[in-house]
């Protein structure tokens, strides 16, 4: 399935009007409505119960549509429009919602998690550009975290 081409907000980013709070550079419209929808789409057809997202208390703090009210109206909107995902009462599930990056990191070092599959970059190519946020927040959370990236350790 191709996704459309998104990208980050650019005239929307620092905008006060359309906001509480004032948008991150690297807000994409309405990407969380587009995936989630995609994913409902996904387990609507494999007639899954749950959806998991990957959201910690940081992109809470930073991002809108990855609050609670977000999520809450997604998730009846969803089933409201799905016999099938109604019927499997359909849930979406974000175990990492109350944890800082950090925390999530020291987590995911603890368990095994391979970090080294992880991604982070918010620009295309083959490896991080350690440039944008997405690239600054990472190496803040590991160094946050006492745990060594293993990508930037790769990095010479
Ligand atoms: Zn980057």
């Amino acid at each position: 399935m191709r996704v459309p081409d998104l990208r980050e907000a650019g005239d929307i980013a620092g905008s006060r009007e359309l906001s509480r709070r004032s948008v991150p550079t690297t807000y994409v419209p309405m990407k969380n409505a587009i995936y989630y929808s995609l994913a409902a789409a996904f387990a609507e057809e494999k007639g899954a119960g749950c959806i998991i997202g990957g959201h910690n208390a940081d992109d809470r703090r930073l991002f809108e549509d990855t609050s609670e009210e977000f999520f809450g109206s997604l998730q009846k909107a969803l089933t409201a429009g799905s016999p099938r995902l109604r019927r499997n009462g359909l849930k979406i599930l974000r175990p990492l919602k109350d944890l800082g990056k950090a925390e999530v990191v020291a987590l995911a070092a603890g368990i095994g998690v391979p970090l080294e599959l992880t991604w982070s970059c918010h620009r295309a190519g083959a490896e991080h550009c350690w440039r944008c946020d997405g690239c600054r927040r990472r190496v803040e959370a590991f160094a946050a975290a006492g745990v060594e990236d293993p990508l930037k350790s790769k990095k010479v």
